[in-house]
Formats: C-alpha cells, structure tokens, sequence
C-alpha cells in the first residue's frame, strides 16, 4: 500500500489526522506548513517543506516528492496550484483546482450549486462595500440578513449578521476591505452534516447525517446519527450527494446545511475535505473520515457501507475542545473525559489560545441517552461518573 507519497498542503488537525490514517496503511504523506506544525510531529520524516499552502515555490518543492498532492484546508492559492499541475503532468490533485476555486468562494460555490439543481440559502452579490448597496439588499432579504466574506472564512470570522439599518455601516467596517456577498436570513431548527466521499471513479459514499450545535459559530458539538426522523436525514443524505457529484475528482467533502421550520433542507456550504462535524467517524464508523479521504485519493478500495457506523455504535456525541481563556483550563475536560468510559480523547498538539480548536472529545454508546449522560459528566453538569 505504500506505493503513491500523498503531498498534504496544510498540517493542522485535519492534516495530523490524515497521516493517522495513512500511517496505518503504510501510506507515506508529506506535508508543506510551518515547521512543527500538528501534522508534522506525528510524522517523522525529513522530506516535509517549511512554508506556506499559498506559495507556488513551496508547493513546487513538495510536488517534487509526491504522486498525489491533497488539502486539509481550501484557502490555497489556485492560480499556484494550475501552474504545479502544470510542471508536473503526472501529478494528481484531488481535490482538483477548479474545485478548490469553486469552493473557496462561497458566492461562486453557491452559483455552481444553483446551476447542478442543488437547494441552497438564497444569497446575493455585493456589488459594491457601500451602505447604499447594503441598503438595497436589507430592502430586497428584509432584516436581520447575514453578510459574508466570500473568501478566507472560517469559524464564522468572515459573517456579520446585520440586524437592521442601524448596523450597516459597522457591518462595513467589521467585514472591511473583504470581497462580500449577502444571504437571505435562515431560521433554522436544526444544523445539519453529511461527509461525503467520491471515488476516484465518481461514485460517492455518504456518512450517516449528524447534527451539529455551534456556539459563537464555532461547532461545538455533534450528534450522530442526527436526532431528527429517517426521512429528514435520508433527504439530507441525497443533498449531500448530489451537492458533491457536481464536482468531479475525488476525495472527502463536509455538506453542512439548514433544516428549516416547514423540513425543508438547504444547503449551507461545503468542504472539499476532512471537516469538524466527521470527527466522530473516528470511534464510531467502520471507516473513519480520514481514511475514506487517503482511500479515495490514493485509489484504494472503497467497499459498500464502509462509511456506515461500524456494528457496536449506535449513536456517538463529539465535543470539541476550544482553548480556554484561562491557559490550558480545556485539560479539565479532557481528563473528565479520560474518567469516562467509551470516550475518546484527541489533542492537536496545539499550544493553548483562547476558543482555538485544541482538540476533540468522541463518545460512543448503543444510546443516545447513555452518550449524553456520559457528555454531562465530561462538561461537568452532573457529578457521577457513568459506568
Ligand atoms: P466554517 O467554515 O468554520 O463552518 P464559516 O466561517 O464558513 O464557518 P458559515 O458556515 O457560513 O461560516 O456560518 C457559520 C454559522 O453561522 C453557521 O453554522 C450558522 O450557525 C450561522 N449562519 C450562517 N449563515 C446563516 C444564515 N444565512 N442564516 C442564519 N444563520 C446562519
Ligand atoms: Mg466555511
Ligand atoms: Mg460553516
């Protein structure tokens, strides 16, 4: 299995627990990030590059020693990436460039969807960063609306949610000098997740639909298989997938999306990678997202229902671990979760910063009620520790 090197831009978590998995296959994997980046220091290797996913040298230089170059993060520089494709003929990227352009800007991201027939939050161009330009779109969506960065987002860092007239101009500000576009204002009932992976020959897999909870845009917990009926998540199923068929190539892709008051589903955004809501795969699927993803892009086998929850788990909870204001308090929960049995604690080897991912937390269980009397002891809101 250890025959094709797979090149990494990017060597956050997400990278880190790539080269878990490949580690297991005997896949090599190079990464191009920071030196000591989370990725790298689980991977001895001299052969990493120092540098940055958005520099064309640096991407040159880790090109060079792989077969296949993949991300864990789609803020690259695509113009970069075309010229690497180019200089190396034999070099396969998945995901492809064109749809790493497509995705990085969650405007076109969301015209590509509408023109596959995929249902998607209603959103507009920002033609201009101006108040009056604001002013017709809070005419047009009413208020509260939501403004969003269309590049560079993440954590919801690049979202303004404009209440009313008043907050225009200190939407501006917030979101200043930022290549903006508008979305029509979603009372949701629930978030909800679907990975899904594609094939190197087209077919796709999708993991069960989850629940997501955010707070402060972050996601801070996952629920799967997502409380909600067998139609709803079967309908998030087929979104999921036929969202990440209009893209060709092949790899791993995170669909989030809304559930609206009258069940219908749209579609958020999507990550043309490993992403926060398939953590839990990890512990309760017979083939954990990461996997699913070298599998994929090295051409390995994909059996039917891989990506199904593997036949012990019933429902599992993932908790993210966010950096705490008061330094490495986080580790309180960690080790309440390390007290607890069926659950699962993963550290990034990240130094501490307040509400920075720091790692993940998942438990498994044959019951939903079980997993979350086991999340109540590690956020310690109650005090007996479940048997
Ligand atoms: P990430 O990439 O980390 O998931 P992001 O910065 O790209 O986040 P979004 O996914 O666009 O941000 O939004 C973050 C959160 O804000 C969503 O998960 C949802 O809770 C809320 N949100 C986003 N868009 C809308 C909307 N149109 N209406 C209501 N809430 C929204
Ligand atoms: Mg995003
Ligand atoms: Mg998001």
């Amino acid at each position: 299995m250890d025959s094709k090197t797979i090149g990494i831009l990017g060597g956050g978590q997400l990278g880190r627990m790539i080269v878990e998995a490949a580690n297991r296959l005997n896949v090599k994997t190079l990464i191009l990030d920071a030196p000591n980046s989370p990725a790298k220091q689980i991977n001895a290797s001299p052969d990493h590059v120092d540098g940055s996913f958005t520099d064309y040298d640096s991407i040159v230089k880790l090109a060079e020693k792989c077969d296949v170059l993949t991300v864990e993060i789609e803020h690259i520089d695509v113009e970069a990436l075309k010229k690497v494709a180019q200089k190396f003929p034999n070099l396969q990227m998945y995901p492809l460039p064109e749809t790493i352009k497509l995705i990085q800007d969650k405007y076109l991201q969301k015209k590509h969807l509408i023109e596959h027939d995929v249902e998607v939050v209603e959103s507009i161009d920002v033609a201009e960063n101006s108040v009056d330009a604001l002013l017709a779109i809070g005419d047009q969506f009413g208020y509260p609306f939501m403004l969003k960065s269309r590049t560079l987002a993440y954590d919801g860092r690049g979202n303004f949610v404009v209440k009313n007239k008043d907050s225009l101009a200190q939407a501006l500000e917030f979101l200043k000098d930022r290549p903006l576009y508008a979305e029509k204002w979603c009372p949701f009932t629930k978030e909800l997740a679907v990975m899904v992976v594609r094939s190197i020959d087209g077919e796709v897999f999708a993991y069960p639909t989850v629940e997501t909870i955010h707070k402060n845009n972050i996601c801070h917990l996952v629920y799967a298989p997502a409380r909600t009926s067998d139609t709803i998540a079967k309908k998030a199923s087929i979104l999921a997938k036929n969202a990440v068929k209009s893209f060709p190539g092949c790899g791993i892709f995170g669909v989030e999306m809304f559930l609206l008051p009258n069940n219908e589903l749209l579609i958020n955004e999507i990550a043309p990678r490993p992403h926060n809501s398939g953590h839990y795969t990890i512990d309760a699927c017979v083939t954990s997202q990461f996997e699913a993803h070298v599998r994929a892009v090295a051409g390995l086998p994909m059996p039917k229902d891989f990506t199904q929850l593997s036949t012990s788990t019933t429902n599992a909870i993932m908790l993210n671990v966010l950096g705490d204001s008061v330094p490495n308090k986080e580790l309180e929960t960690c080790r309440k979760a390390l007290e607890t049995p069926n659950a699962s604690v993963y550290l990034y080897g990240k130094a501490t910063r307040p509400e920075r991912k720091m790692g993940h937390i998942n438990i498994v269980s044959s019951s939903m009620e079980d997993a979350q009397n086991r999340l109540n002891y590690i956020l310690g809101e109650s005090e007996s520790i479940p048997s």
